[in-house]
């Protein structure tokens, strides 16, 4: 691999319609050659974060009161941008957040399809009639936008989870401030290019570039910020339900997920096996929505997980930007060494690694490689098997029944998404009723969603609210109720 070394490269927060330098510098890296620089950040601080919000505040009124067909041009117009952009943007997501370049520009294509989708929802009706029970008395409901929304986004989809964001947020005529993951900042710079390009006025999208600790109170907690939507991790997340809730903001969070396949004997087992690997090690395990925990009826359990390992061949980690790589490194050093301490925890507690277990060595040493492995002989208590490891790893749990299989499926806090595979009809119906999860999937992978439908968490995965399609104007709008007496 090449180091092209980029530092001149100078990445800045979009406030009040310019590109604005912070007090403070970080460097954007390559997770897959460390040494490599993308480019330097010009880190905001809390007065910059500051500023963002009140020129959000002021630019309210104008962005609310601009026709909805106009608001959802400019979206459909960024979507024109990013489809025009998205070789140049894959690659640059890739060099920063590590995925492969095909699932890059896969998901650059897949922010523009989502913006179209909520450019078309401002079409839409936007409240209900009803009878009044009085004379002369029309009586209805409409939505109307919250206001200034604070959307702060991880890394792990830099640009399709800030795409189903801030598209609702601005097709209902609010005006968003949008702190990115620190990881991504060359990719929020992309998106935020693409609408001004395609018109968005300044002011109605601030982009703050900073560190979480530095500027996520402001961004949480300033009196001008209306609602907030989150995705991230549960620490964090509670942290802004805690300090945005008790203001009295309207507070969405998408949080982690310890997310099960369920393998029945009578489920087509190579099949599975495919789905099961491709849920697991795609993108290192690093989706919200992996599966890490692969429940399988005993009576199959070892042809299965010999079938597992032999498909987690097929996702050896490679040079991200080469076409026949199946996975690139975990995202930071962080991620790294995260990962290799569950795998280390383990392997002391006795549990076994069938294939993987480590960092990927050779050519692949510098980076943050770790191959995919599958883990069994571990005890369902064991850290490893409840808690969110975010890397390429699957846990194998034998069950001895479909009872006890989703007993131990809905034995944890996380309830994000859940996959059952079988051929039987009558235990698919019952697993979508049975699932404690805010997705249930058949014969599916964990991963892998619509943009059109509600997405979401249970349990300790979320805060009961969803997201996308539909259920997005919910969140980025609130109902008025209108008596209007003749
Ligand atoms: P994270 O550490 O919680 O960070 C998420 C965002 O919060 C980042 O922009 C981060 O900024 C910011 N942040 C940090 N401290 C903050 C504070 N005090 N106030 C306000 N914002 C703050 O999560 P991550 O590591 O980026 O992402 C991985 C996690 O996200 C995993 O748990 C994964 O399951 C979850 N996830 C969930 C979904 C879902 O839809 N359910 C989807 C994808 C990922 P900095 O980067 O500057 O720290
Ligand atoms: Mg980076």
């Amino acid at each position: 691999m090449t180091i092209a070394e980029s530092p001149d490269l100078v990445l800045t927060s979009y406030v009040d319609g310019e590109w604005r330098q912070g007090p403070a510098e970080s460097s954007d890296t390559n997770p897959a050659t460390p040494k490599e620089v993308v480019a330097t950040v010009s880190l905001a601080d809390a007065a910059l974060a500051e500023r963002a919000v009140r020129t959000a505040a002021a630019a309210r009124a104008e962005w609310r009161d601009t026709r909805p067909a106009i608001r959802g041009e400019v979206l459909r117009k960024a979507a024109d941008l990013l489809i025009d952009r998205a070789a140049d943007i894959g690659r640059d997501l890739t060099r920063e957040e590590g995925k492969t370049l095909a699932e890059g520009v896969r998901e650059v294509n897949a922010a523009a399809s989502i913006l179209r989708y909520h450019a078309a929802q401002v079409y839409e009706p936007d409240g209900e009639t009803y009878p009044s029970m009085q004379d002369d008395v029309v009586l209805f409901t409409r939505r109307e936008p919250m206001g200034v929304v604070s959307v702060i986004t991880p890394w792990n989809f830099p640009i399709s989870i800030p795409a189903w964001k801030i598209g609702p947020a601005l097709a209902y005529g609010n005006t968003v401030v949008w702190k990115p993951a620190d990881l991504v900042p060359l990719t929020a710079v992309h998106l935020t290019r693409a609408l001004i390009d395609a018109g968005l006025p300044g002011g109605v999208l601030n982009l703050v570039l900073g560190k979480g600790s530095e500027v996520g109170d402001v961004l949480t907690g300033h009196s001008e910020v209306a609602a907030v939507s989150f995705t991230g991790s549960n620490t964090v997340g509670r942290r802004i339900q805690n300090l945005a809730g008790a203001a009295g903001k309207k507070v969405q969070l998408e949080l982690g997920g310890k997310n099960p396949a369920i393998v029945l004997a009578d489920a087509d087992l190579e099949r599975t096996a495919k789905e099961v690997a491709s849920a697991a090690f795609a993108g290192s395990g690093q989706k919200c929505t992996a599966t890490s925990r692969v429940i399988v009826e005993r009576t199959v359990a070892g042809d299965f997980v010999d079938s597992l390992r032999a498909e987690a061949a097929a996702w050896m980690p490679g040079d991200p930007l080469e076409a026949g790589s199946a996975i690139g490194p975990v995202s930071s050093a962080d991620q790294l060494r995260g990962v290799l301490g569950y795998l280390d925890l383990a392997e002391r507690d006795g549990a076994r690694a069938v294939t993987g277990g480590g960092r990927a060595g050779g050519d692949l040493a510098e980076g943050y490689f770790v191959e995919p492995t599958v883990l069994v002989d571990v005890k369902p208590g064991h850290p490893v098997a409840r808690e969110e490891i975010f890397g390429p790893v699957a846990v194998v749990l034998p069950a001895g029944s479909y009872d006890e299989a989703v007993e131990l499926a809905n034995d944890t806090p996380y309830g994000l998404s859940a996959s059952l595979f079988t051929s039987d009809l009558s235990r698919a119906m019952r697993f979508s009723r049975d699932s404690h999860t805010g997705i249930v999937k058949v014969n599916q992978s964990t991963s892998g969603v619509e943009f059109h439908v509600p997405f979401g968490g249970a349990k300790e995965s979320g805060s009961g609210h969803r997201e996308q399609g539909k259920a997005a104007r919910e969140f980025f709008t609130e109902s008025k109720t209108v008596y209007i007496g003749y």
